[in-house]
């Protein structure tokens, strides 16, 4: 099946051409053609199956017809982060290059005067995270009454960071009569009741995690002491062939601490997590995209679904305290055909979190013997004698490599290491 099979008209069929895709991907060809006819739709779908375009293509089409009104959008896409809300308003950008459509970003963290002024003068898409949304909303800045199609994207990462309250006061005030689009990588019993609130006789589709069929990505497991991680972090960032990098951490001061301790070391790294302004989360990210720095510290809520070409590693300084995170992290690299490399370092703290992923998976992590100084298995055919210096991310000087770890698995983080679990991301990583 072809993306001329699946109805979207001719000027969209441009795009999708400029965009250099040659066929639609499975979420694709099951969502667009009955999105078109006006059906509601449940998805399970993470990112990089091709989702974003599986919604924002046929609504470009659906909103092609008909005209804006003040303060009144037409239609009204929910994400759980700015940053993925960024990414579907550059998707619209770029699909929607032979349309006329008009478009308003509501986010978090930017000044709230333009946004309102693009919805005064009327918009037919909507992107928004749902606090902000709330915000203008009960400030009187915005009527939802003529938004007759909803999306709401990555719904068990809203249910994650606790918006499911707001998305059903603001499915409320939608008008009854609507087209809902629900995108979810899972389907656990909050958001089926959601749906089943919500949605009328939704179509239901669920593609295969990318995850489990991406044969793209190397993965290994690093067994170390909580002591050592940093140490064997920064060892392995020396000696892999490192083109770029993002590393999660699972809370927010370990992202800051840890990326203060790389660029002490000479890497050029740079930082994104919840607590930044949104314009230095934007910088940072451009930053990194452009190359003046080729290592990310990143934590979850900041780097869920981004779409950076070319990330030749992931590290997981922390195993993630959710086994989807895990998949949601590692696919940032060997994305588009591209090989990719992904170390998990898993000291006792983390074997639980680890043992959670592989069940998720059905997929036993392969083990990495730092001992000696090993290569990756994956790079055997090019035994490492001496670390690799990447041509960016390091500064010159640097001689002393930290010592090869003997891998203790049994050995105990000091308390000092430890905080308490949480399985949600503490409230202050929300919008
Ligand atoms: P998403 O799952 O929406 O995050 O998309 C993941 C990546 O797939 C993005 O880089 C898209 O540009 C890309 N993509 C979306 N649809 C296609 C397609 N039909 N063919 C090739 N790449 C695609």
């Amino acid at each position: 099946m072809s993306f001329a099979d699946l109805g979207l008209s001719d000027e969209l069929l441009a795009a999708v051409t400029g965009a250099g895709y040659t066929d639609p991907t499975p979420v694709q060809k099951q969502a667009i053609p009955s999105v078109l006819m006006g059906k509601d739709l449940i998805a399970i779908a993470q990112t990089g199956t091709g989702k974003t375009a599986a919604f924002v293509l046929p609504m470009i089409d659906i909103l092609g017809e008909g005209r804006t009104r003040a303060l009144m959008p037409r239609s009204l896409i929910l994400e759980p982060t700015r940053e993925l809300a960024a990414q579907v308003a550059e998707n619209f950008e770029k699909y929607g290059v032979n349309h006329k459509l008009s478009m308003a970003l509501l986010i978090g963290g930017v000044q709230m005067g333009d946004q309102v002024k693009a919805l005064q003068s009327g918009v037919d898409v909507l992107i928004a995270t749902p606090g902000r949304l709330m915000d203008l909303f009960q400030r009187g800045k915005i009527l939802l009454t003529g938004c007759n199609l909803l999306v709401i994207d990555e719904a068990d990462r809203m249910l994650d960071m606790g918006f499911i309250p707001d998305i059903e006061e603001i499915c409320t005030k939608l008008p009854k009569q609507r087209q809902t689009l629900l995108f979810s990588a899972t389907m656990p019993p909050v958001i089926k009741k959601l749906a089943d609130k919500f949605l009328d006789n939704p179509k239901q589709i669920e593609v295969a995690r990318p995850a489990s069929t991406n044969t793209n990505i190397t993965q290994w497991v690093v067994s170390v002491s909580a002591q050592k991680k940093r140490a064997t972090l920064e060892r392995l960032l020396e000696t892999d062939d490192i083109n770029t990098a993002i590393i999660f951490a699972n809370r927010k001061t370990t992202v800051r601490d840890l990326n203060k301790a790389l660029q002490r070391s000479g890497f050029k790294s740079g930082e994104i997590h919840g607590d930044m302004e949104q314009p230095q989360r934007l910088a940072e990210l451009d930053r990194f995209k452009k190359g003046d720095i080729n290592i990310l510290v990143a934590s979850d809520v900041a780097a869920r679904g981004l779409d950076i070409k070319g990330v030749s590693h992931v590290f997981n300084y922390d195993a993630p305290w959710h086994p989807d995170d895990y998949v949601h992290r590692i696919g940032r690299t060997g994305r588009a055909g591209a090989k990719g490399t992904a170390f998990t370092l898993v000291a006792p703290d983390d074997a639980e979190n680890i043992q959670n992923i592989e069940k998720l998976t059905g997929h036993k992590i392969a083990r990495f013997d730092m001992g000696g100084g090993a290569a990756p298995e994956a790079a055997a055919a090019e035994p490492k004698e001496a670390p690799k210096r990447s041509s960016r991310g390091k500064k010159p000087q640097r001689e002393e490599k930290p010592k090869a770890e003997k891998a203790p698995a049994a050995e105990a983080a000091p308390r000092a290491e430890r905080e308490p679990r949480t399985p949600r991301e503490p409230r202050a990583e929300r919008e």
